[in-house]
């Protein structure tokens, strides 16, 4: 018999202007976290804390980030107010020990990969919030092989998010948010999504060889892994729902999927 479990979801968290009251994104994550119901804790593993070492914080107020350049002031004056878990930090630490060594880094903080979009799905901010790090020097099969050592979590009462962009090209980045999406953007985001539907996990972790225009859709691997944390979490009982779908500015993937 299936186990009751919390959920574990992955969000293309996009531009921070997903924040904005009227943003399409934003409203669509407002609608989906309305249905979510509160859990012990949340765990994301977010783009933006790439470094070179698995580390979790352990401080039980964790400052929020402010990790991009260039935005309205009201987006630097929003704030989340959601407090740290140690205990969880430390439940992390054993539970990935037989793979790897967690460090505590308590120099990051709660970024905005992970705020914005808890902005809209908690609101109240009333969760504790932990982030694992994304080990810049480690291979694919190494993120996936770790997102499978966090499933007893899900048991626990904790929600995992893994949040980044499954095309994410800022360089091809065009102003307007509903700019038509570039041909490689939408063939790659297609392709990722017939694997993801056949749970054809081993052509995500090997995404840089499957597709000719990769490169393009997926410059850089820190957006795509918090991906692979996900999936590696994925029960074969799970059903696996799309809640946003679309591609922003031309090369930016907003699609995101919970599976329970
Ligand atoms: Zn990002």
């Amino acid at each position: 018999m299936a186990k009751i479990r919390i959920p574990a979801i992955f969000v293309g968290h996009g531009s921070p202007m997903s924040a904005e009251i009227d943003n399409y994104y934003g409203k669509q994550w407002r609608e989906f976290g309305k249905k979510l119901t509160k859990p012990k804790a949340i765990l994301v593993i977010s783009a933006h804390w790439n470094i070179e070492k698995t580390a979790v914080s352990d401080l039980k107020n964790p400052k929020q980030i402010y990790d991009f350049y260039g935005f309205p002031q009201w987006l630097y004056d929003l704030k989340y107010p959601a407090k740290g878990s140690p205990e969880l930090a430390l439940q992390i630490k054993n539970l990935l020990a037989p793979l790897v060594q967690v460090q505590i880094d308590n120099e990051w903080g709660i970024d905005h990969g992970a705020w914005i979009p808890l902005a809209s799905f908690f609101p109240a901010g009333d969760v504790p919030v932990l982030q694992l790090s994304l080990d810049s020097t480690k291979p694919t099969e190494f993120h996936y092989a770790l997102g499978k050592m966090l499933r007893p979590l899900r048991d626990q009462g904790v929600l995992i998010i893994g949040s980044g962009d499954i095309v994410h090209n800022l360089r091809e980045l065009e102003f307007e948010e509903n700019a038509k999406p570039f041909p490689w953007a939408e063939n790659f985001e297609k392709k990722v999504l017939q694997a993801i539907d056949g749970r054809n996990h081993k052509a995500l972790i090997d995404y840089a060889s499957f597709d000719s225009k990769a490169s393009l859709a997926v410059p850089t691997a820190e957006h795509f892994l918090p991906l692979l944390y996900v999936l590696a979490l994925q029960e074969d009982y799970d059903q696996l729902e799309y809640f946003v779908e679309g591609i922003a500015h031309g090369s930016i993937s907003m699609m995101s999927f919970v599976l329970r």
